[in-house]
């Protein structure tokens, strides 16, 4: 049973027209986690282009029952341009959810003044000092990724990446 004072999460897709769907109310951050990465990896073709995730207080009245956790904005890959590159809150870390790109940007465990990104599909990671940068970075490892294979092959095809 839950009892007040107990917390429940729940995540809410929005739509660009500020609709909201509810994706799911859970206990665990982990089981939330895995439905959100579930629905970030399809959200390409559909129209929401934000999920908030809510903590609840059982028994609370008033605004106060509700917190935001966190928000993750859905915008293009530096990398694969698709809308597949879901970034969180501030731009405190981000991710391509597409199954070829997979590139992301997250802040080092260790120099909090630091920010790593990486494109495993080219097996590259790169330090860098603000999320911005990681983001040119990013479009620079793509250019450079095409440069070679201009230089291999006479037709570049860009669809490739
Ligand atoms: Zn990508």
């Amino acid at each position: 049973m839950v009892a007040r004072g107990d917390r429940l999460l729940t995540a809410i897709a929005i739509g660009r027209e500020g609709g909201e769907e509810v994706l799911a109310m859970m206990i665990e951050d982990e089981d939330l986690d895995m439905v959100i990465r579930g629905f970030m990896a399809d959200a390409e073709n559909t129209d929401i282009v934000e999920i908030r995730v809510d903590s609840w207080t059982v028994g609370t009245i008033g605004p106060d029952a509700r917190e935001i956790e966190r928000t993750l904005r859905r915008d293009a890959c530096p990398v694969c341009t698709r809308t597949s590159f879901w970034i969180e809150g501030e731009e405190i870390r981000a991710a391509c959810h597409d199954r070829l790109c997979k590139a992301w940007i997250e802040p080092n465990s260790v120099d909090d003044e630091r920010i790593d990104c990486g494109w495993p599909s080219a097996q590259k990671t790169r330090a860098c000092s603000s999320f911005g940068e990681a983001k040119r970075v990013l479009t620079q490892m793509r250019a450079e990724a095409e440069a070679n294979a201009a230089e291999t092959t006479d037709v570049v095809d860009a669809s490739e990446f």
